[in-house]
């Protein structure tokens, strides 16, 4: 029987969920070693939030005491192929029929649409565990041409010990397309949630154990980024940081490897991505694809359309249908509330953050049309309705700064050229789209937009099949897709030489 969903389920869960806010080091749940913790609010109501181990840098040593002695063991990484992809199915299984429950931990930690969490950030994390642990018996290493005197082998290996090191938006899912890849290549993981997201990660860690994932491979370090994050990115004993945040953060990333020991390192940064609509588009599509990109999970989404740059001609049309779509279609709600479509920002400062934006972008002239400010205080939460600016230009805070909110910024062009320099001119290169019926128009501009996903006609689609990742400041590297397992392998090439040929003589071979 398929289960109904209402309000009162959930409350019904969510009163008898006790979360576990420990680390989990080597297979069981641990206190920190100072004994500290730290509490946050619920973004949903402002009430207190679960109790969490408070990391700091002698955690993280046992932590990665316990991955490096995993990997070293070779428990996991040499267990036969099928064996590993068995225990990885089991996984991505556990967490469906865990789902409802890692669900609650996501909505209670970050304040999302408790459907949403359920519908697609459960779903997905699964689907990128399953993804991963299918491929383990599919990918072969290669031999290399040479003579017939001698034999290379080019082995991809597993790197050692991987820090993986996520945000707060997306945490289950974001954490699946690490773990995915890194573990299944053979590695052992030391995870650092976000401080706000840590329940989903530390019940991932849990079920892995469930599934028979060894003791060690996965662990997980709760705490604040200063204080946790930083020692794992600075660690000597650590061989890659995969991070996914703020490209301010990112930065220092990189300059914590080169301090330490050349860690390789991943980095999902920021974004500022263009929507550009042209006059000849399709614009009920345009439209749904500018207010589901931009307000999905209340704008709290590193690719999401916040740069709208729609030919002059169609701007007020255009605006008008996004508002209908708003209106009709994203729902602002209590996160419990199984009709609500978008909830809670994430914390109090970033809701002043967000708020902060919206008067900026008043002062420099910026015109609000609707929405893009507080609503629902009475119930203690953080809310801010999702709300479109117009008269906005490309230097405005508005276009040039993440806002991390519901709020989309509209542009005007008269000119292709004029579109391309404004969706280009960014630092940022994660996302784009193009609205156009000229398909060598869309073709002409997708490969013209410096970004690390195009989307012509629609917006956020995505597989686990295609990679996903940044140009220029939002990064490098890839996330999902058979290619993000390479990030997390070396190349090793063994040669062996046949017959009695001498060293001198093998060097022509
Ligand atoms: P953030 O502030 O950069 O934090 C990301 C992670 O880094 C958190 O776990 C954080 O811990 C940790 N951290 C902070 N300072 C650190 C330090 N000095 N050393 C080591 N770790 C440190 O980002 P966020 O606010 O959580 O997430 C929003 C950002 O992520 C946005 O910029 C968004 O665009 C980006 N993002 C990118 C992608 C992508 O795929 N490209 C996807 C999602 C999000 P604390 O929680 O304790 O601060």
């Amino acid at each position: 029987m398929t289960q109904e969903y209402t309000r009162a389920y959930w409350e019904n869960l969510l009163a008898g969920l006790k979360p576990k806010g420990r680390h989990f080091i080597d297979g069981a749940h641990r206190p920190s070693a100072s004994g500290a913790t730290f509490m946050r609010a619920r973004p949903m109501d402002g009430r207190p939030g679960a109790e969490l181990a408070r990391g700091d840098s002698g955690d993280v040593d046992a932590a990665v005491a316990a991955a490096r002695a995993a990997f070293e063991s070779g428990i996991w990484r040499k267990k036969e192929p099928l064996e590993k992809k068995k225990i990885m199915l089991k996984w991505a299984d556990l967490i469906r029929q865990h789902g409802e429950e890692l669900a609650m931990l996501e909505t209670l930690d970050v304040g999302k649409p408790i459907m949403a969490s359920l519908n697609v950030d459960v779903r997905l994390a699964a689907e990128g565990i399953q993804y991963y642990g299918e491929l383990i018996d599919k990918l072969y290493d290669e031999i290399a041409p040479t003579g017939p005197n001698a034999r290379a082998l080019v082995r991809k290996v597993p790197l050692g010990v991987v820090g993986a090191i996520t945000p707060w938006n997306y945490p289950l899912i974001i954490d699946a397309w690490k773990l995915g890849p890194a573990i299944a290549a053979g590695n052992s993981v030391v995870l650092k949630p976000a401080e706000q997201s840590s329940l989903s990660a530390i019940k991932l860690a849990e079920l892995a154990i469930e599934a028979g994932l060894p003791a060690g491979v996965f662990n997980v370090v709760t705490g604040y980024g200063e204080e946790a994050g930083k020692p794992l990115a600075l660690h000597m004993d650590v061989d890659m940081i995969a991070f996914t945040g703020s490209t301010e953060v990112g930065k220092l990333i990189m300059g914590y490897a080169a301090q330490s020991n050349v860690k390789r390192v991943a980095l999902e940064l920021g974004g500022k991505s263009p929507l550009v609509v042209f006059e000849d588009a399709d614009l009920d599509a345009a439209a749904s694809a500018a207010a589901w990109g931009c307000f999905y999970n209340s704008g709290e989404t590193c690719h999401a359309s916040t740069r709208l740059i729609v030919q002059r001609s169609v701007q007020e049309a255009l605006i008008e249908k996004i508002q209908a779509v708003t209106r009709r279609e994203i729902t602002l709600g209590h996160p419990l509330d199984p009709s609500a479509q978008i909830g809670a920002l994430i914390e109090e400062n970033h809701m002043k953050k967000v708020l902060s934006m919206i008067t900026a972008g008043e002062k420099e002239g910026g015109r609000r049309v609707f929405g893009a400010e507080r609503v629902m205080d009475e119930t203690g939460g953080l809310y801010v309705s999702p709300g479109v600016f117009v008269d906005v230009t490309n230097d405005m805070k508005l276009a040039r700064q993440e806002i991390f909110g519901p709020v989309l910024a509209a542009i005007p062009f008269e000119t292709e050229g004029e579109a391309l320099r404004i969706a280009n001119d960014t630092v940022y290169g994660l996302a784009g789209a193009v609205f156009t019926r000229d398909m060598d128009r869309a073709h002409r501009f997708s490969e013209a937009i410096h970004a690390g996903t195009v989307w012509i006609n629609t917006y956020d689609m995505s597989t686990f099949a295609t990679p996903f990742g940044g140009f220029k400041q939002s990064g490098f590297g890839r996330d999902r897709s058979v290619h993000a397992i390479d990030k997390y392998c070396d190349y090793k090439t063994i040669w062996q030489q046949f017959g009695s040929a001498s060293f001198l003589k093998s060097k022509s071979i």
